[in-house]
């Protein structure tokens, strides 16, 4: 029998109200159902929702220190179990264990991050334009927060938005991905353990349209913090447009690394492996284009193919294993559909372009890692997001045209150059249009504790990661205490003689 998992409704683990479930599969090998999770609808929407606006009278008046030694507490639990739940997670989106192990220490390191933040939360203090007056400006809780991520990052991307929300007094309503249900239970089973009242962090289990779109319209939700597809951020976005919501949208990517002539391959070449096929090419930051110049092109890509073919395809939680399979089934077809659609569009094949079926793959959603050649900037393959281990290859003659080239798309989340010359580094950082750019290093990497986002269709200008979260998580009170005694008016007083 199949691990049933429930959902977390006012300090309580409850089934869906209509007793539906719905299964959990490991994409690597699909016989092995991972758990039944609820298949919640609008009735356990309310009941969350309902819980987390009464849980947020009480929450909001615990000292920000404090609530920040729970999360110190979440991250103590979640480092002693980060093997089980980096397993956990390779068993149910299929992303290798070196790499699930690192999204479970991004939760750690924002956990950590997090506890430190509640003895900071700063405000400012600045001087009145009268005597006997005191300005302050304080951050404030907003009140019920709607989490809805994907699941791509089943841990790290639930940690950037709940710890945040936590620390700054808010309380929760979390729908995960209904791919990765069981790495966000157990998260919520940490918050739960570590000292979270009952309440302030509930999780409501199961599809987009129904659970997701129910937290989005509800009146009492506050602010909705979304990370997913561009599409879908742009319905959440017109949704909560009808109710004033405070919305933070982190979407999709396609994201270039260039080399330049004076590039050192070597190091290019570990950056353009890691940064296209880690996770199975399935990051927001994955490098979905390579732009080269032309006076190295044929020298790099002969090494890029080379080391391409080597990368061994298999289940993550196998130490042999580079890559594993793509989630599941539809995103497979699609990764499929886009490689046909570049080879019509006149690209040309330099290596992969199948499933991966044979042997110890053929229970899995694998899919050969791919580059595709002689892609021209308006192709389709060069403008839209794949989401898989497909590598589009674009060559130009200068850094104008490779920053040009590599702006050429509808998203603006990550960037990357490879260059010894200080003059086109800078260039790229002043003339890339995205939220991040890297040097010398591959369009994949964020650090917890940095802003985290893009511009164009990647977002509407919030930034999760580092300080910059907590601004999206409180709202500024503006305080003034007038002691001297007497009706003192501004900008009317301040003028007299
Ligand atoms: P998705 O948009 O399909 O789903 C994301 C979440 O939204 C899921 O929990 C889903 O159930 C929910 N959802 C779907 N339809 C909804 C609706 N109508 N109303 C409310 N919620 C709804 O995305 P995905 O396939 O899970 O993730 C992949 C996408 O996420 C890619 O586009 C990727 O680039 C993006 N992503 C962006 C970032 C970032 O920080 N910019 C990080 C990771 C992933």
């Amino acid at each position: 029998m199949p691990t049933k998992f429930q959902n977390f409704i006012n300090g309580k683990w409850v089934n869906a109200r209509s007793g539906k479930t719905f299964e959990n599969r490991n994409p690597a090998n699909w016989d092995e159902v991972v758990g039944l999770f609820p298949l919640s609808d609008t009735a356990d929407v309310e009941a969350a929702v309902k819980a987390a606006r009464e849980a947020f009278d009480s929450w909001r008046l615990v000292p920000a220190p404090k609530r920040g030694d729970i999360l110190r507490k979440v991250g103590d639990l979640m480092t002693e179990r980060k093997e089980e739940l980096a397993k956990l997670m390779t068993r149910e989106m299929g992303k290798v264990l070196l790499e699930t192990l690192g999204d479970v220490q991004e939760g750690i390191d924002t956990a950590y991050y997090a506890a430190a933040e509640g003895r900071r939360l700063f405000g400012h203090t600045v001087p009145s334009e009268l005597p006997s007056k005191f300005n302050m400006a304080m951050r404030m809780p907003i009140g019920v927060a709607g989490i809805i991520t994907p699941w791509n990052f089943p841990m790290a991307i639930p940690t950037w938005k709940i710890f945040p929300a936590l620390v700054c007094g808010n309380t929760v309503v979390f729908k995960p991905a209904s791919d990765t249900p069981a790495t966000a239970t157990k998260l919520v089973e940490i918050l739960a353990e570590a000292g979270v009242p009952a309440g302030v962090i509930n999780i409501v289990h199961g599809g987009g349209g129904k659970v997701g779109m129910a937290i989005v319209e509800h009146p009492d939700v506050d602010l909705v913090s979304f990370t997913g597809s561009s599409s879908v951020g742009k319905r959440i976005s017109e949704a909560a447009g009808k109710t004033l919501k405070r919305v933070s949208l982190e979407l999709g990517g396609k994201n270039a690394q260039v080399v330049m002539e004076d590039a050192n391959l070597e190091l290019a070449l570990e950056g353009v492996l890691w940064g296209a096929f880690g996770t199975t090419g399935q990051r927001c930051t994955a490098t979905s284009r390579l732009i080269v110049h032309e006076r190295v092109y044929d020298k790099f890509m002969a090494i890029v193919v080379e080391g391409t073919k080597k990368l061994r395809l298999g289940d993550g939680l196998k130490k042999t294993s580079d890559v594993g399979p793509l989630v599941n089934e539809a995103q497979r077809e699609t990764v499929d559909s886009y490689v046909k659609i570049g080879l019509g569009e006149g690209a040309k094949l330099l290596t992969g372009g199948k499933a991966a079926t044979s042997g110890a793959l053929k229970k899995g959603w694998f899919y050969e890692p791919t580059i595709l050649a002689d892609v021209k900037p308006s192709m389709r393959v060069a403008r839209e997001e794949i989401f898989g281990p497909v590598l589009s290859v674009l060559k130009v003659r200068s850094i104008t045209e490779a920053i040009e080239v590599s702006n050429g798309t509808p998203y603006g989340l990550s960037s990357s150059v490879y260059t010894q010359n200080i003059g086109y580094a800078y260039q790229a950082i002043r003339d890339i249009r995205a939220g991040i750019t890297y040097i010398n290093s591959p369009t994949i990497g964020a650090e917890a504790h940095m802003p985290f986002g893009g511009v164009k269709e990647t977002g509407n200008g919030h930034r999760e990661g580092g300080w910059t979260v907590y601004e999206f998580f409180s709202e500024w009170k503006t305080v003034y205490v007038d002691y001297s005694g007497k009706l003192q008016r501004a900008q009317i007083d301040t003028n007299k003689a």
